[in-house]
């Protein structure tokens, strides 16, 4: 008989958790798995599904204004809040419901607590329980990350945001990376005045710069207004409203302050340094390429390590561990070539290498650039672009970086990625025949390099 009661424990129900606990299963393994909130984790509950659904609804605006040139007459248009919201949350319980089947289907034990590591083969739940366990997978995700200034209790964040009783007025938004950004043109879309607030010279930054700087351009002509070396000095509840107080000495009235400032590990309460698991200095569980921590039974995967924190690479590295460890099948998470997408508006999709640090790696690059206006707003007349940018090692022709930005970004980019990971060279790119007529097709027709 076994000296402990489960082959494997995972503290956290997310991506990479449940993910984990399935396939750990699958080849046999027990397995327990605890959550203090909703199983699912950030991605489900609070995070990519309820915001894509929200981006799909804030989309509406601008598709019947565009109608009336196809010769649709919609008349009256008005938007309802509250539908939106109970229609996502259903859609966010069937989701919940579903993720609670799939480990019970699996086997798989689950505690709704909150659970804290006591040594290398414990794991302690709130009333008190321990269970005893070969191995540990922490998998808690992240928490958002807010600064210290006066009055940041009066903001909320990507936690509170999907929660708003009614579609504000007038709404800022700190930060100018993938939440803000997302936010900003959802509620933009559903009808709001945005103002969001950035503490450096340009939007997205880590994106490449003919992106970051369009996104920015498109952004501000659907109607956001974004105001770049902006700084958020206190931030003041004055009954109906809150007064934000920039520190160049104006201030903005509105009714919420949405803060999308980063995200921690969240590695707090979980008695890893009682364990002696370490941390980075930004609170991270340092792991190696298999995914194991600096205590040979304890592994982490997702957010909690800080890697590339997007949920299909939580999955992977949740694979990845389970297939190592209980399937017999070594396997790594290869973190080169993720493709990722932010849902702003205009959508941007992107993999592989910015035009700056190809030509870091590289030093000679070609690179290719194309901004059209889509066949559907000829008709519209809607002054809005796509803009593509392949970038190419020009001693090897590889393909090294795909960007973009317009309608199906992330769908488009989703399949290009794939080329990528392959190696593909330009020549390779050129010799696809494109399908017609599609924004896509640009990828495989761009024959103009521009000039060094
Ligand atoms: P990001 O790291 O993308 O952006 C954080 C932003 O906040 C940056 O613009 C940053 O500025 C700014 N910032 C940081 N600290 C402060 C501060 N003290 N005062 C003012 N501004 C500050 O984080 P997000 O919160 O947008 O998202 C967290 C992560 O979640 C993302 O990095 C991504 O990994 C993931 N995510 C992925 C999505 C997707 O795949 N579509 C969607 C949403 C989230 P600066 O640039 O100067 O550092």
């Amino acid at each position: 008989m076994s000296a402990y009661d489960y082959d494997l424990f995972v503290l956290g129900a997310g991506s990479g958790g449940v993910r984990a606990s399935r396939v750990a299963a699958s080849h046999g393994a027990k397995v327990g798995i605890c959550e203090e909130s909703r199983v699912g984790g950030t991605c489900v509950i609070r995070g990519c599904i309820p915001k894509k659904l929200m981006v799909y609804g804030a989309h509406f605006k601008d598709e019947f204004e565009n109608a009336s040139a196809y010769g649709w007459n919609v008349e009256s248009v008005t938007f309802d809040w509250s539908t939106l919201i109970s229609n996502r949350d259903k859609e966010i319980d069937r989701l919940n419901q579903l993720y609670i089947g799939l480990l019970h289907d699996a086997g798989v034990d689950l505690f709704s607590s909150h659970g804290s590591i006591r040594d290398a083969h414990t794991v302690q739940m709130n009333d008190g329980t321990q269970v005893r366990t070969q191995n540990i997978l922490i998998a808690t995700g992240g928490v958002p990350s807010l600064p210290k200034i006066p009055g940041i209790e009066n903001a909320v964040t990507s936690n509170e945001v999907f929660h708003l009783r009614s579609l504000p007025k007038q709404i800022v938004i700190v930060g100018g990376g993938y939440i803000a950004c997302e936010f900003a043109s959802i509620f933009n879309g559903l009808g709001a005045n945005v103002v969001q607030l950035y503490r450096g010279s340009m939007i997205l930054r880590g994106f490449d710069k003919d992106i970051q700087k369009f996104v920015y351009q498109e952004m501000i002509k659907k109607g956001v207004e974004i105001r770049l070396n902006c700084e958020v000095s206190k931030i003041q509840n004055s009954n109906d409203h809150l007064n934000v107080a920039l520190t160049n000495d104006n201030t903005i009235t509105t009714d919420v302050v949405l803060y999308a400032t980063g995200r921690k590990p969240n590695t707090a309460n979980l008695g890893l340094e009682l364990a002696g698991i370490h941390l980075n200095d930004r609170g991270a569980v340092i792991v190696d390429e298999w995914s194991r921590s600096s205590v040979q039974s304890v592994y982490a995967v997702g957010d909690v390590t800080d890697r590339i924190n997007l949920t299909p690479v939580a999955l992977n590295e949740g694979l990845c561990f389970a297939e190592t460890t209980y399937g017999n099948c070594p396997r790594r998470m290869d973190h080169i070539n993720v493709a990722s997408a932010v849902f702003s508006d205009p959508t941007v999709g992107s993999v592989g290498m910015t035009e700056d640090w190809a030509r870091k790696e590289f030093g000679n690059i070609d690179v290719y650039l194309s901004t059209f206006r889509p066949l559907k707003h000829t008709m519209t007349g809607r002054d809005e672009k796509t803009m593509m940018k392949i970038v190419v090692a020009r001693q090897s022709q590889r393909v090294v970086g795909v960007h973009m930005a317009g309608a199906d970004a992330a769908e488009i980019i989703q399949g290009i990625a794939i080329a990528v990971k392959m190696g593909a060279t330009k020549a390779e790119f050129d010799a696809t025949i494109g399908i017609h007529p599609t924004a896509a097709e640009e990828f495989v027709t761009m024959r103009k390099k521009c000039s060094d």
